[in-house]
């Protein structure tokens, strides 16, 4: 059975942390539009945005190594690092703007502040991370970053790390008290119930099919109940594709010139959890180590605290793996029905030059639990077996495209794809994820909406006091927004000192 829907101002695909975040922008933006969400699960953030899915971080470059890398002549690229955490900087504001207007509520059930901290061996690394402390500790953003080489000094930061530890190879980490822990699953479960107080209809169990261009210049979405299996057309003037790992087919299916050439490599992942309180006990911190040479940067290894539903744990990983589903809960046949006439060279490109990327991967998925244990024991040299379960993580599905570099280039960050008329927008990639959801949604706003742009400007300032301007050229206002977004979201404990 078919049936076509009446007009609606805005469709969001998927139920994520991205649909979410846009949708309450664009709800304080302009109150009066129609909003529909279609989701094939059966609730919200259960795929990448899910907890148990993703890491946690707040992604701010305090930590993170593979945003500062070393050129040529030694000296450290700390640009990445300054963007990633200027975007943070936009999502507390953006969920303080939530909490302050009584729109989300009890902030401490979805971020929390812990210690961020990178931690290296060998006399190369503890040189590099010397070297990028001193580039981030006198800019005002990483303002509160302490360096350490000494054992001692190390036990007091993580003694669980320290304890057991033989051997006399250089060792060195840097701690940050201004990080946190996000939970962006309980995140997006409050913005969908926010959304769903204000009239945006949410429709779970409905997957989307297909979604082509009607002759009025709408979005003919057609949308399938997986419970009754009836089909509907939904008419709308904008589509946001926020499927994760999903939008990539659906982003394919609107025929648009910039959906073309381009592909997705799906990365899978595992994490290691400690449910014994005495081993959690003895961590508070988001300890980030280096990438192993050969190793992609989203499979750097990382112990940290986590708190969800307000129990602490310890999680370690992640640990990548190949898997040709694009969502966890997707289909073995995704990656295979993404190749299409007009990518297949960009994928075969990608192929041939990502050989020993996917023999890595494979490697790692047929890793057993004894050598995982191995690599957490570079982290916690005492682990023992019985403490540490696996649990499956979120599935990353990594852009391939024709870049400058050369035809089929993976790309590890997030990328935005608008058709030319900003009528559609999908989002593609995983890297720095769901922390930089504000900005990036914002970044749609302005390239779809940009006749409404400049009524909608002082609603955004409003919300987001630094929109459009750079914290690292203002200590002032970054202060301001610093402090008050820590007050408001609780994470308060030790402010840095901004000079
Ligand atoms: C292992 C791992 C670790 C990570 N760690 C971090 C971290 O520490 N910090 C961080 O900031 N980010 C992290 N990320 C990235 C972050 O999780 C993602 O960027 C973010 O969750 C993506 O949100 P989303 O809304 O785009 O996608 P999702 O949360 O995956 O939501 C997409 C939704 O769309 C639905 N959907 C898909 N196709 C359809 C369809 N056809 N019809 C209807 N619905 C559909 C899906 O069911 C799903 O609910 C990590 C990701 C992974 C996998």
């Amino acid at each position: 059975m078919s049936n076509l829907q009446k007009k609606t101002d805005v469709i969001l695909i998927g139920a994520g942390i991205m649909s979410a975040t846009l949708g309450s922008l664009l709800k304080e933006l302009a109150p009066e539009w129609d909003i529909k969400v279609f989701e094939k699960l059966s609730k919200p953030g259960e795929e990448s945005s899910n907890e148990w899915n993703n890491a946690g971080t707040g992604h701010a470059a305090l930590c993170e190594l593979n945003y500062t890398s070393e050129k040529e002549d030694g000296s450290i690229d700390i640009s990445k690092a300054i963007s990633i955490n200027e975007q943070f900087q936009v999502s507390r504001q953006f969920w303080s703007y939530l909490v302050n207007s009584n729109l989300i509520r009890n902030p401490e059930n979805f971020i929390r502040p812990i210690p961020h901290m990178s931690l290296v061996h060998g006399e190369d690394n503890v040189a590099f991370l010397k070297k990028r402390f001193k580039a981030l500790s006198s800019i005002p953003l990483f303002q509160g970053m302490e360096y350490s080489d000494s054992p001692e000094k190390l036990k007091k930061w993580v003694p669980l790390i320290m304890e057991g530890r033989t051997s006399n190879e250089p060792i060195a980490a840097t701690k940050i008290d201004s990080g946190t822990d996000v939970n962006f699953g309980a995140l997006t479960r409050m913005l969908f119930d926010h959304l769903k107080s204000n009239d945006v209809e949410i429709h779970y169990n409905q997957s989307v099919e297909d979604i082509k261009r009607s002759s009025d210049g709408c979005w003919d979405v057609k949308v399938i109940n997986l419970v009754t299996g009836q089909v509907e057309h939904h008419r709308s003037k904008f589509v946001f594709i926020g499927g994760g790992g999903g939008s990539l087919p659906l982003l394919q299916k609107t025929g648009i010139p910039e959906s073309k050439h381009i592909g997705g490599f799906p990365v899978s992942g595992l994490f290691m959890v400690c449910n014994n309180p005495e081993v959690v006990a003895q961590h508070h911190a988001k300890v980030y180590g280096k990438a192993k040479v050969g190793a992609p940067p989203m499979s750097v290894p990382h112990l940290d605290t986590r708190y969800i539903d307000n129990k602490k744990s310890l999680l370690f990983g992640p640990f990548a793996g190949f898997s040709p589903k694009f969502l966890k809960t997707g289909s073995n046949l995704d990656l295979i029905g993404s190749v299409k006439p007009n990518n297949v060279l960009t994928m075969l490109a990608a192929g041939a030059k990502e050989m020993s990327l996917t023999k890595y991967l494979i490697q790692q998925v047929m890793l057993t639990k004894e050598q995982r244990l191995e690599e957490l024991r570079e982290f916690i040299p005492n682990a023992k077996a019985e403490d540490w379960d696996l649990v499956v993580a979120g599935q990353r599905v990594q852009v391939i495209k024709d870049t400058a570099a050369g035809k089929g280039t993976l790309q590890f960050g997030t990328e935005v794809i608008t058709s030319a008329d900003g009528s559609v927008a999908a989002l593609l990639g995983a890297s720095p994820g769901a922390s930089t959801a504000v900005n990036v949604m914002l970044e749609i706003i302005n390239k779809s909406f940009k006749e409404q742009m400049l009524v909608w400007e002082p609603k955004i300032k409003e919300m987001i006091p630094s929109y459009g301007v750079s914290l690292m050229e203002n200590p002032d206002l970054l202060h301001k927004v610093h402090t008050s977004t820590a007050r408001t979201l609780g994470l308060s404990e030790r402010e840095p000192v901004f000079s």
